[in-house]
């Protein structure tokens, strides 16, 4: 573009490019999803298809950009932590997050006839978003263990909530009984009054969403004499691991390697 006398403007823009050698996390998160959950008749506490959708999001996400390694994911918030070496936009804080709101929204509306068929659209939905950088994959770890303990302590109050109100409790009374309760007292109410059992919940409920790469192996052909040719890809893959102990971390150290 040639120079014109107006170009003086571009030295008005500030340099936001984050600092290198860190970990890079993005936490997106639904803008009024509470209001929006009545507004979709999501069910409560937890709409699987609007969790489903979420995690389609997610994994999009990592499809389309590759400096992404892993992601968390619970009611309407997704973190997404970009590899430490990114270069991705030079690393400018605002290109990096305005990209990957903006991208998921899109393909959250996109999507959204995929998970609910027969329910329309009532109104755009829309995230917030922030940027924060981390210079150890320790700090990184302790940072999705503190959303999955969060999961945790909002999903078993929500259980708890949800299944007094269905049984006929006001939410003001359950609200009530539930104030200061301990975790293992709440566990002991869902047994005692509903029989339900917290740990055989599903999964994607109690412990969140991941997506990360693994290494599945495919079949790409099949040679003359009829017999399948397999190889070793990286495919985006979905689960619902527990991410606060070490297991999951001693079996895919890849992911957080520095
Ligand atoms: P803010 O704009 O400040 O984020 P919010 O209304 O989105 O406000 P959050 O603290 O982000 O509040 O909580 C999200 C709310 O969205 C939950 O409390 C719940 O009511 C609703 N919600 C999100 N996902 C689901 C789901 N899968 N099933 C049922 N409800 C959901
Ligand atoms: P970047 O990702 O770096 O922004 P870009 O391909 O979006 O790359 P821009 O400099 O933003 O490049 O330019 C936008 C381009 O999109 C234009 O050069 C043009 O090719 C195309 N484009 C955008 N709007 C229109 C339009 N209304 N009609 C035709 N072409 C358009
Ligand atoms: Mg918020
Ligand atoms: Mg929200
Ligand atoms: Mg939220
Ligand atoms: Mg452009």
């Amino acid at each position: 573009m040639a120079n014109s006398k107006f170009e003086y403007v571009k030295e008005f823009e500030t340099d936001d490019r984050l600092p290198p050698s860190n970990w890079i996390v993005v936490r997106i998160d639904g803008c009024h999803f509470h209001q929006f959950s009545v507004d979709h008749a999501f069910e409560k506490p937890n709409d699987e298809n609007a969790l489903n959708l979420m995690n389609a999001c997610a994994v999009s996400m990592l499809e389309q950009f590759p400096d992404i390694v892993f992601a968390y994911g619970v009611s309407d918030e997704y973190s997404f932590v970009l590899k430490e070496t990114s270069q991705f936009y030079q690393r400018r804080a605002s290109k990096i997050l305005s990209l990957t709101v903006s991208y998921f929204t899109a393909v959250y509306v996109m999507k959204w006839k995929e998970f609910f068929p027969h329910k329309d659209l009532k109104r755009p939905p829309f995230f917030d978003g922030r940027v924060v950088c981390y210079p150890r994959a320790k700090i990184i770890r302790d940072y999705l263990s503190w959303r999955q303990v969060d999961c945790h302590i909002n999903n078993q109050y929500n259980t708890c909530f949800w299944m007094l109100v269905k049984s006929g409790k006001t939410e003001r009374e359950a609200q009530e009984m539930l104030k200061g309760m301990l975790s293992k007292d709440k566990n002991e109410l869902l047994f005692q009054q509903f029989g339900a059992n917290y740990d055989k919940l599903p999964a994607m409920f109690r412990k969140g969403s991941c997506v990360y790469r693994d290494k599945v192996e495919e079949t790409v052909k099949f040679d003359l004499t009829g017999n399948p040719v397999k190889r070793i890809r990286k495919k985006v893959v979905l689960g619902h691991f527990d991410i606060v102990g070490p297991n999951f971390w001693r079996e895919h150290p890849e992911i957080l390697e520095e």
